[in-house]
């Protein structure tokens, strides 16, 4: 724990150097940051979370914006020979792993998720060799190193289909890192999970009787809620899904209004697919709560321009994601199969 708050204090102090700049500021490093793309051959892959100014920028660019799944699939078939992944370790790691010989780059490495380092691979692996019986499955949110001790890999949208297609073989499941999300997939599968016992810090905030004092003051308003949120979170949501299928969502449904439980990120590409739509952030701030949390991943604000820069000029120790052969191959296994199976899974 004392590791995790300090780790948030690090957060803290990048976090406010970043929002100090001034808008002639942000201009100029983003100029700079558009001229070393070009020059160093390199790509932005962003994820939905980070701050909006960078998804903007990597769609100026040439660049993507997406879920990790999508993320992953991008910089794989993208013709550049460096990715600068803007998100948090293990998007830079699944890069690497899915695209070895290219150079990832990442704004800090220090920006890590609750999720990953909730699940130490040294202890995934006694808890894994205790059930040899079991088929393992690990979400995206884990390192190279868990990812390489499991069968199968998958993000939230293709979760509930991979475990519903391995039950139906008669599979018994490990399932890691994500309790909350364990729960739900065995909820709507039935299957025999085994769940490892980390949180998401963003999701496992969001709280149930708020979100219900909101709905009644909203009542015409759908409810779209990231299934890494708790039980009863769920329960109140009119959709459940992955970052795209959210925004998916919100483009399709007819409510004008819509309460949105997940990091606060997801705003940008979601008001962009539906500008007509009202999106309220879903409170994280229950009875009697002494502080209210901005929904919003502390390691995904550790992204800045400054970082970007850095990241693509000086590459090194600091930047750049390096991961052992050995791990890369055995990692690639449970990757590919659920590439693969989001490929069958589009087909059918
Ligand atoms: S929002 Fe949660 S799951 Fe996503 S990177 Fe941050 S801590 Fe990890």
């Amino acid at each position: 724990m004392s590791e995790l708050i300090n780790d948030i204090a690090v957060i803290d102090s990048y976090s406010k150097k970043v929002v100090s700049l001034t808008d002639n500021e942000k201009s100029i490093l983003r100029q700079e940051i558009a001229s070393l793309l070009k020059a160093k051959n390199a790509v932005m892959v962003v994820h939905y979370y980070t701050d909006p100014e960078i998804q903007a920028l990597a769609e100026e660019t040439g660049g993507f914006v997406g879920d990790s799944l999508e993320m992953a699939r991008f910089g794989k078939t993208h013709s550049a020979s460096q990715l600068l992944v803007v998100g948090v370790r293990f998007m830079g790691e699944t890069a690497k792993i899915l695209s070895p010989e290219k150079t990832i780059l990442m704004p800090t490495l220090q920006a890590e998720c609750s999720l990953d380092l909730g699940c130490p691979a040294d202890e995934f692996r006694v808890f894994c060799e205790n059930h040899p019986d079991r088929t393992v499955v690990v979400y995206a949110n884990t390192s190279a190193a868990v990812k390489a001790l499991s069968d199968f890999v998958v993000t939230s949208s293709i979760a509930i289909p991979l475990i519903d297609y391995l039950d139906g073989l008669g599979k018994k499941i490990i399932w890691a890192p994500d309790r909350h999300l364990g729960r739900y997939i065995q909820k709507q599968t039935g299957a025999d999970i085994l769940c490892w016992h980390s949180t998401c810090i963003v999701h496992d905030e969001f709280k149930t009787k708020a979100l219900q004092r909101m709905k009644s003051i909203y009542p015409n308003a759908a409810v779209l809620v990231h299934p890494e949120s708790p039980q009863g979170v769920v329960d109140l949501a009119d959709v459940v899904g992955s970052t795209s299928q959210l925004i998916q969502a919100a483009k399709t449904l007819k409510q004008k209004q819509i309460i949105i439980a997940t990091d606060r990120g997801i705003f940008y590409k979601m008001q962009q697919a539906c500008p007509d739509k009202n999106l309220l952030a879903a409170p994280t701030a229950g009875e009697g709560a002494a502080c209210q949390t901005c929904a919003h991943c502390p390691w995904m604000a550790m992204n800045g321009l400054k970082g970007i820069v850095a990241g693509l000029k000086y590459s090194g120790l600091k930047h750049e994601i390096k991961i052992k052969k050995s791990v890369i191959k055995r990692a690639w296994l449970p990757l590919q199969r659920m590439m693969l199976f989001a490929e069958k899974l589009k087909a059918w």
